[in-house]
Parts: structure tokens; C-alpha cells; sequence
């Protein structure tokens, strides 16, 4: 039995991959491969209509939110956000709160001003600012977080208030893992290869009202309301991926939705923990607070083991433990699709381990 704890690319359901190997030659008996549809056909309609249907009832949409799902992966939104939702603004804020948000910042800064609203890189990126020390300016466009920091681990347990500010999330390494109020936000967006499936897919949950700002220079596969207009195929979209999240979007509903899915991330998250902090030689560095549940990073209090570690941990079929680059130690991406045995063999090992060394 192997694990996979990557951040993304990540686990998939395996009953998703056994469902994919067995429509892969013929999809429901029409006699063509998903991978051979045209978008345009007498098939593949159904497949987009079901996979937007599905992720609005599984995250509770409401209608004056368009849903999009388009290409270039959350780092594309980076640039296409200020490039759609600025209305004419000049400004907009960001709150810094690890590697992702930093990047956001980066790269809206080539379209308008960027006001760092709060900043936890004094911390190494270890917490999260107290909202009440957040600076906004009631002139920017829109305010940007990061729900959950996938490389340092670090996640909101709740909504900030934006006072009034269409608040704009990164949702890439936590969407479907725990319950949200749709209506807080003005868009969220996030890159589907961490927690819905396969890369290539990016999806953008917009409020209507933010529609129609694009940039004369945006070009028009990039500009959310052409693309809404056109069901996100003013060109060819990610067909296969369309359906693998589709696919995983069906597993998540037959498990019992966000909800009961939350509650497994929940357990499976404090189990993980309980056993880093119990440990003497395994630490996590976060604010318990805000710990994220996706993504569990941790060093060894001797560094010099970490390559036995990791190596010790594939031979036990654990892989993929290797934290980011920019952080070092290790990382457990514990997803959606990772089961409960999966972070018990991990616990095991990790014990295991201690009490040899
Ligand atoms: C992975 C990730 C991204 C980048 O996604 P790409 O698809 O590689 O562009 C952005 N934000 C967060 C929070 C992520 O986890």
C-alpha cells in the first residue's frame, strides 16, 4: 500500500481512478473516449452542465455568482485578477501571509497599487495577523487573501471581515475541504490539482456585479465576463480535466458533501498534530490557531535526519514527505482524497521512527 502526500499534484479518490480506467475507451456506452469529444458535440454538454451543477450545490452558489473554469492555474489569476476586477480603481489590498499570497502581491503590482494590508512574514510566516490591525483603504478595488497557505501550512478558521471590500480569495489548497459562506466573497478562485482533481483546470467563482471591468489589453480567453458569456469555452477548454473534476466532484457528493468531508479533515488533521506535538523530535512551527488542515508541515529537531527519514518513509510507502523547498523539513499534504489509514500510517511510521532514533 502507498501514499501519496503530495502537494499538489495530489491523491485521488481511487474510486475515481477506477471509474476513469473503465470509461477511458468509451464514456457510458457512446462509443467515444472522453479524451476524443468535442466540446461542441452531442456528449460533452452534459459532462460541463453536471460538473458546474454539482460545484454549485456542493459549495451552495449562489445565481448571481458566475462559476468558470478556465486554464492557466491559480498563478494566472495572480495577473488576471487586477486585470478584471479593478473597475477603474487604482489600488488594492493584499494580505501577506506566506509564499502564495506573497506571489499575488508580486504579480498585481505590475496592474495597480499594492497596499499590504498585514504582513506575518516578521514570523516567518508562522500566524496570522490580528484583523484589527489590518490596514484598509476603502478606495482599493477589492481586498486579497489566501485561505490556506499550501508551503507554510498556515490557514484562515474564518472569514475576515473586508468592511465593504469585495474580498478575493485563493482557495487553491483548501476549496471543498470545509463548509464556506459563498456570499462573503466576491471571487474565489483556485488551481483544481491540490483538492478536485487533476492539473490544468483553474476555477473562478465570480460575483456578477464585478463583470465586465476587463482591461482593453486582457486578452479575451482571460477575461471573465467574455468567458462567462460563453460557458468558459470561448475556446477549446480542458476537456478530460473537466471531467475528472466532474468525477471527483461526484465522489465528494456520494460521501456526504463539504460538511462530512470537513469533519474527516478535521479528525485527520488533529491526529497528525497531536502526534507532532507529543513528539520530541518532530515540531510544527505554526500558531495552533492557525494550523492549516490540507497541509502539515514539520521539522526534525536533527536535520541531519531528515534524508533517512525520507528515505526511511518510501520504504514504508510513504511518499512524497519532502517539505518545500523554501521551508525545508517536511510537509503532509493530507487532502480531501487522503484517507484517514493514510495519516494512521504515517503516525505509525513517524513513532516508529522517534523510537529508533
Ligand atoms: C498551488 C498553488 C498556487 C499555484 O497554482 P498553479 O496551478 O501552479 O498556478 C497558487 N496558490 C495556492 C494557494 C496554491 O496552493
Amino acid at each position: 500500500m502507498i501514499y501519496n502526500f503530495s502537494a499538489g499534484p495530489s491523491v485521488f479518490p481511487k474510486a475515481v481512478l477506477m471509474q476513469a480506467q473503465q470509461d477511458l475507451l468509451d464514456w457510458q456506452g457512446c462509443g467515444q473516449s472522453v479524451l476524443e469529444m468535442s466540446h461542441r458535440g452531442k456528449f460533452f454538454p452534459t459532462i460541463a452542465e453536471q460538473l458546474e451543477s454539482d460545484l454549485r450545490s456542493l459549495l451552495a452558489i449562489p445565481d448571481n455568482y458566475k462559476v468558470l473554469f478556465l486554464q492557466g492555474g491559480a498563478s494566472a489569476q495572480f495577473s488576471l485578477i487586477p486585470q478584471n476586477i479593478l473597475r477603474g480603481k487604482t489600488k488594492a489590498c493584499y494580505v501577506k501571509t506566506g509564499a502564495w499570497s506573497e506571489k499575488a502581491v508580486l504579480d498585481a503590482r505590475s496592474y495597480c497599487d499594492v497596499l499590504v494590508s498585514a504582513s506575518s512574514e516578521n514570523t516567518a510566516y508562522t500566524t496570522i495577523p490580528e484583523e484589527s490591525t489590518w490596514a484598509l483603504d476603502e478606495q482599493a478595488a477589492y481586498l486579497h487573501y489566501t485561505t490556506n497557505e499550501t508551503i507554510h501550512g498556515v490557514e484562515f478558521s474564518t472569514i475576515p471581515d473586508a468592511k465593504g471590500l469585495p474580498l478575493v480569495a485563493d482557495m487553491s489548497s483548501n476549496i471543498l475541504s470545509r463548509t464556506i459562506d459563498v456570499s462573503q466573497f466576491g471571487l474565489i478562485y483556485a488551481g483544481t490539482q491540490k483538492n478536485m482533481g487533476p492539473a490544468g483546470v483553474t476555477v473562478v467563482i465570480v460575483r456578477d456585479d464585478l463583470l465586465g471591468y476587463a482591461s482593453k489589453t486582457t486578452p479575451p480567453v482571460f477575461d471573465y465576463q467574455a468567458q462567462a458569456k460563453n460557458h468558459s469555452m470561448l475556446n477549446t477548454p480542458a476537456t478530460y480535466n473537466w471531467y475528472l473534476v466532474g468525477l471527483i466532484l461526484k465522489w465528494l457528493k456520494d460521501l456526504g458533501g463539504v460538511a462530512a468531508i470537513e469533519k474527516m479533515n478535521i479528525a485527520k488533521s488533529a491526529k497528525l498534530y497531536q502526534a507532532i506535538d507529543q513528539s520530541s523530535l518532530y515540531s510544527n512551527p505554526v500558531a495552533i490557531a492557525h494550523r492549516s488542515r490540507m497541509n502539515v508541515p514539520f521539522i526534525l529537531a536533527d536535520a541531519t535526519l531528515d534524508q533517512e527519514f525520507l528515505n526511511s518513509a518510501e520504504a514504508n510507502g510513504l511518499f512524497e514527505l519532502k517539505g518545500h523547498r523554501s521551508v525545508g523539513g517536511m510537509r503532509a499534504s493530507i487532502y480531501n482524497a487522503m484517507p484517514e489509514a493514510g495519516v494512521q500510517a504515517l503516525i505509525d511510521f513517524m513513532i516508529e521512527f522517534e523510537r529508533t532514533h
